[in-house]
């Protein structure tokens, strides 16, 4: 059977390159998988796959889809096929900084290939579905063309031709997560110290957690109007969180997470500003060694 969808290749198969992969074998590309470990590719044979026994063999489709491990095993895999990628179109969708995909598009620029950055903001488990979500940056041409294969996985968002703006925002998202779960933590490490269980501990922080989400847009407001001193936010002074530092070393578990919090809003205030606004916080961290 003839088809007009676009033919992929991938260069790593391991639980997120597995789940890329089967999503567009059971969308009807021509899919060329490729791995180190020969039978992670063999596994996908039965789905259709053509398997290549080496990387140089994998490259000839429209696209070809880098998931590896991280820069340094994308560099790995690619220099020593640099000569065969010429004319080619890479997606890169193994995790780098942003400067790591900056890196990458400059390499590829030099060998006469096409660059375009991901980051996903899934597990292979939610790939293909409207959960999924891959940001992309680096050449519009390549996002616009292939827009279509890359919805098979999820929403689509392009933030631009600098590579390295997609993993900005995937790393930009991460750390707001990351913050929020280590809180998370140190709520359940409280209460637990007087015996909850974090199961229970946790039913109640997700509902609170969706209750006081929204405000991030009202700080949002206030950061990017640069007026910390508008009316009716909850001020620094008002914010100051010993309480919850007395109560956590009391229950005998670290300060850690709530002393770096604490430090951030207390340079603020430190420096006069005990009565703007919390979202003045982010000062404290765009400017790591000034006072205010
Ligand atoms: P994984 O299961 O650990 O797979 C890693 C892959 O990289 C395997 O195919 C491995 O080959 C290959 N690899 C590692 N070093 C290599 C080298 N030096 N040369 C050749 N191949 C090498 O990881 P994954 O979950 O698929 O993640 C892949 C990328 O997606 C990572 O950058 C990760 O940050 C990103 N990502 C993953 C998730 C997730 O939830 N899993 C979510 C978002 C983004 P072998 O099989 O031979 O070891």
């Amino acid at each position: 059977m003839t088809t007009t969808k676009p033919a992929v290749s991938f260069l790593g198969l391991g639980e997120m390159g597995s789940a890329l992969a089967g999503a567009l074998l059971r969308a009807g590309h021509p899919t060329t998988v490729w791995n180190r470990s020969a039978a992670k590719a063999a596994a996908h044979l039965d789905a259709g796959a053509t398997v290549a026994t080496t990387a140089a063999d994998a490259v000839e489709a429209e696209l070809i889809v880098v998931c590896l491990f991280d820069h340094a095993s994308v560099h790995e895999v690619l220099d020593p096929i640099a000569d065969r990628l010429t004319g080619r179109r890479l997606l890169n969708l193994t995790t780098t900084s942003p400067d790591g995909a900056r890196e990458l598009a400059r390499w590829s620029a030099a060998i006469g290939a096409e660059y375009l950055d991901g980051g996903i903001m899934a597990t292979p488990e939610m790939i293909g579905t409207p959960q999924a979500g891959v940001l992309y940056s680096g050449s519009r041409q390549l996002y616009d063309d292939l827009r279509s294969v890359f919805a098979t996985w999820g929403t689509t968002e392009y933030f631009g031709d600098d590579a390295g703006m997609a993993s900005l925002y995937d790393l930009a998202l991460l750390s707001s997560m990351y913050v929020m779960f280590a809180g998370f933590f140190h709520g359940a490490a409280m209460v637990g110290a007087a015996g909850v269980p974090a199961k229970e501990f946790a039913t109640r922080a997700a509902g609170w957690l969706r209750t006081v989400v929204p405000a991030i847009t009202e700080y949002a407001e206030v950061i990017d109007g640069g007026d910390y001193s508008v009316p009716g936010q909850q001020s620094l002074e008002f914010s100051d969180i010993s309480d919850i530092v007395d109560a956590s070393r009391a229950q005998g578990i670290s300060t850690e997470l709530v002393d770096v919090v604490q430090r951030l809003i207390h340079r603020q205030i430190d420096a006069g500003h005990g009565t703007d606004g919390v979202a003045r916080v982010i000062e404290s961290i765009r400017h790591p060694e000034a006072a205010a």
